[in-house]
């Protein structure tokens, strides 16, 4: 922590720093932290920087991803270190944004998904071949499939404001069925189990980039992948029949809300 100058605001002049352990609840958990702040040894008031406020939150949050079995933020930022790769660099590993590489090494709690996710990428594995489906995650092939299905429906899917809701389906059965039949997803995408279907992991942080990304500089669609989407557009030229039929594959009712379909799931396919 930078250190600074604070003055006792009764004028005694300069406060001493001091460290000391708290305990308290969070979220339900009994937590022991170490907060540190301004004293004045002479009358003895207290006082804390902004700094001082902020690695207090992140000491209250590590506490407690320690005490229920989450990596740290301080242990993220370790790991990632000892790696040797950027917050960027972990972030495409993990099929997330970078945002949420920055939240979790600082006070933001991980779901227990994304600390298996964190735990697997920080121990060198690229996230499981089996979340992104053997290809490395691209932003601009995620704009290359989408175009190609607007192209062929002769509508448009990459709406503003649109939560990717549908866009989102027929991706994911554009990965899913790649994989399947020719063993390589076509964006590398990661898919979460969401009450209104199979959705781009972390789509939050990722559709403003893919409505930005250029698709021209991703790798071009092979044919094999142009007939699995003209395949896929065929048999769901509407938008509400790829919806429905998503809800009715069992490899997606089956999960809990917010757990990712890995790709050995493409198998068990039913409606492609
Ligand atoms: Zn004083």
């Amino acid at each position: 922590m930078e250190k600074m100058v604070m003055n006792c605001p009764n004028g005694h002049g300069e406060m001493l720093i001091k460290k000391s352990y708290k305990s308290m609840k969070f979220r339900g958990i009994d937590i022991t932290f170490q907060a540190e702040h301004y004293v004045c040894p002479i009358c003895g008031i207290e006082a804390g920087s902004i700094d001082q406020a902020s690695s207090t939150q992140k000491a209250i949050s590590d506490a407690y991803r320690k005490e229920i079995g989450l990596l740290a933020g301080a242990e993220i930022r370790e790991c990632r270190k000892k790696l040797g790769i950027t917050q960027d660099a972990l972030a495409r590993r993990m099929n997330v944004g970078i945002a949420s590489v920055k939240r979790w090494e600082g006070g933001l709690v991980q779901s227990k998904a994304m600390d298996k996710a964190l735990r697997m990428a920080l121990q060198g594995q690229s996230v499981g071949d089996n979340y992104t489906g053997n290809r490395t995650f691209s932003i601009p092939r995620i704009k290359l499939v989408m175009r190609q299905f607007e192209s062929i429906l002769s509508k448009k899917l990459l709406k503003k404001g649109d939560k990717m809701l549908f866009a989102s389906k027929y991706l994911w059965y554009s990965d899913m069925v790649a994989f399947r039949d020719l063993g390589k997803s076509m964006t590398g995408s990661t898919y979460a189990s969401l009450p209104l279907g199979p959705q781009l992991n972390n789509y939050r942080d990722l559709i403003d980039e893919i409505k930005n990304a250029d698709e021209k500089s991703a790798e071009p669609l092979i044919p094999e992948e142009k007939r699995i989407i003209i395949r896929i557009s065929r048999s769901f030229p509407q938008e509400k029949m790829v919806y429905d039929a998503t809800h009715r594959e069992e490899i997606w009712k089956e999960k809990n809300a917010g757990e990712i379909i890995p790709y050995s799931d493409s198998a068990r396919l039913t409606e492609l």
